[in-house]
């Protein structure tokens, strides 16, 4: 019998009989046809598998490791934690950790924040966020109960349960749910400047075009029956990093005040420093009332998310009920906060947040230097250490390529093969277009590094189109 720390032997081609699942993987991948490479070992920015391969791992994981893997300091907090206690019930205690956290998250936000709730997920975060703003409504003096509905965007992306993929315009992880989906979620158009802006056209009135277009929306669904809008600052997963344009989220919010609705954020992928401020919103000239963050937060070496919620939620909740009505049990857990905490230190102390910053400038003028030349390449745009790649079929008319052409999953297959991390995102449906690829380098990153990332992006670019049959 093997030795119990050895990992299974796992083919990463398909089983001969693929109905033998078991023969494949125990774990419900997302594939059950073929089980993906398994992972032995991280280390810094690099992660080893199991037929010897190492890559460089250029998108932390899903966006997530920040700080790198297997930082000494972080595990050191976590056991201290264990240590004291591993798990408390926070529906009804607290803890000096979980006050840490929270007064650490608030402070960052420059005071526009009042609390924090602690989760293990962005998916759990969006729907804090959902039933905090229907709460708000029925606990404002005077109530509210006719708002019910929610504003979200197309071609965005705020989780996987049933709420949160309801807000989501996510169209291929929606299809199959439709019908379970959430009725009460108006959508307009995202703020896509690659594909939304027509030729001639300024940035101030792509603003109005879709300042016009949400007020339209408020007035259609009825002004007053929207709790809010709900909109990532930086798009991530859909449509492949995509900022706004300058303007964009101010316009959005006077539209959002002027029918006494909330602003939802999620930064989930895009905040806690990944775009060169700590908060995505700190550079809009916006302030949202409710703001969801995860991946950053914990650095992937614990589940955490967060929902910040602002004064005047906070003050609404403490002059009406006095308690949010919801509740997890695995809400604030201690370790979780521990490891957040304390990468949230490392990450205000080393000055992390301008070294994306910096690198950030770099990674993007490297990638437009080394890509926008390519027949292919549509779009190159980010922000911070958070860049997105568009692919087209045809540079002059932004035609993408085929769903089944499959481009974004065999660059990724090609960075694998070449030792780089690209995460995929394939459109091309239902008004979602153009096959793309995200990097989102970890935070340390320095400039040798970013070179070296950015010459293999172009490596592995160049050669996958140079192999297209
Ligand atoms: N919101 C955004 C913007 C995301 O990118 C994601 C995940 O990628 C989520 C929400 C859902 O987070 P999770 O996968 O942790 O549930």
């Amino acid at each position: 019998m093997a030795a119990a720390t050895e990992p299974p032997k796992i083919s990463s081609s398909p089983p001969e009989n693929p109905e033998n699942h078991q023969s494949v993987s125990a774990v419900l991948h997302r594939t059950l046809k073929s089980a993906p490479p398994q992972v032995l070992s991280a280390n810094g920015k690099y992660v080893s598998f199991s037929d010897g391969s190492r890559i460089l791992d250029t998108t932390c994981g899903a966006g997530v490791a920040c700080i790198g893997y297997n930082d000494k300091r972080v595990r050191e907090a976590m056991i201290n934690q264990i240590d004291k206690f591993s798990y408390c019930n926070s529906m009804f205690f607290g803890h000096p950790i979980g006050e840490q956290l929270a007064t650490e998250l608030i402070h960052g936000t420059d005071g526009v924040m009042s609390k924090a709730y602690i989760m293990c997920s962005g998916s759990e975060a969006m729907e804090a966020a959902m039933k905090m703003a229907r709460q708000y409504y029925m606990e404002v003096s005077p109530p509210q109960p006719q708002r019910v509905n929610f504003i979200a965007r197309e071609g965005s992306y705020h989780g996987t349960t049933l709420g949160s993929l309801s807000m989501s315009g996510h169209v291929a992880r929606r299809s199959l749910f439709t019908d379970m989906l959430l009725s009460n979620i108006g959508r307009v158009s995202a703020c896509n400047a690659y594909r939304g802006m027509v030729e001639g056209q300024t940035v101030e009135e792509y603003v109005q075009q879709l300042a016009d277009e949400l007020d339209r929306k408020f007035q259609q669904m009825g002004p007053d029956t929207v709790c809010a809008f709900v909109a990532e600052p930086v798009v991530g997963a859909t449509l492949g990093c995509v900022p706004a344009v300058p303007g964009y989220f101010k316009a959005m919010g006077e539209v959002c005040r002027k029918y006494g609705a909330l602003l939802i954020l999620d930064e989930v992928m895009s905040g806690m420093g990944r775009c060169g401020t700590l908060h995505v919103w700190q550079q809009e000239d916006v302030q949202p009332d409710i703001q969801t963050i995860a991946k950053g937060l914990g650095g992937g070496y614990a589940s955490i998310a967060g929902m910040l919620i602002n004064h005047r939620i906070a003050d609404a909740l403490k002059g009406g009920t006095g308690t949010f009505s919801h509740g997890h049990t695995y809400q604030g857990h201690p370790i979780a906060c521990a490891a957040a905490l304390e990468v949230q230190r490392i990450i205000r102390t080393e000055n992390l947040v301008t070294n994306v910053r910096k690198t950030g400038h770099q990674l993007g003028a490297l990638l437009h230097e080394y890509l926008d030349p390519h027949p292919q390449v549509g779009n190159v745009r980010g922000k911070g250490l958070f860049w997105g790649i568009e692919f087209v079929a045809d540079k002059a008319t932004k035609e993408p390529f085929p769903r089944s052409a499959n481009i974004a999953n065999l660059i990724h297959v090609k960075g694998m093969k070449l030792g780089i991390s690209l995460y995929p995102g394939v459109g091309t449906m239902d008004g979602i277009l153009g096959d793309h690829i995200l990097l989102a380098p970890a935070y340390t990153s320095t400039p040798k590094e970013i070179k070296e990332i950015s010459l293999k992006v172009k490596e592995v670019v160049y050669k996958t189109f140079e192999e297209l049959p």
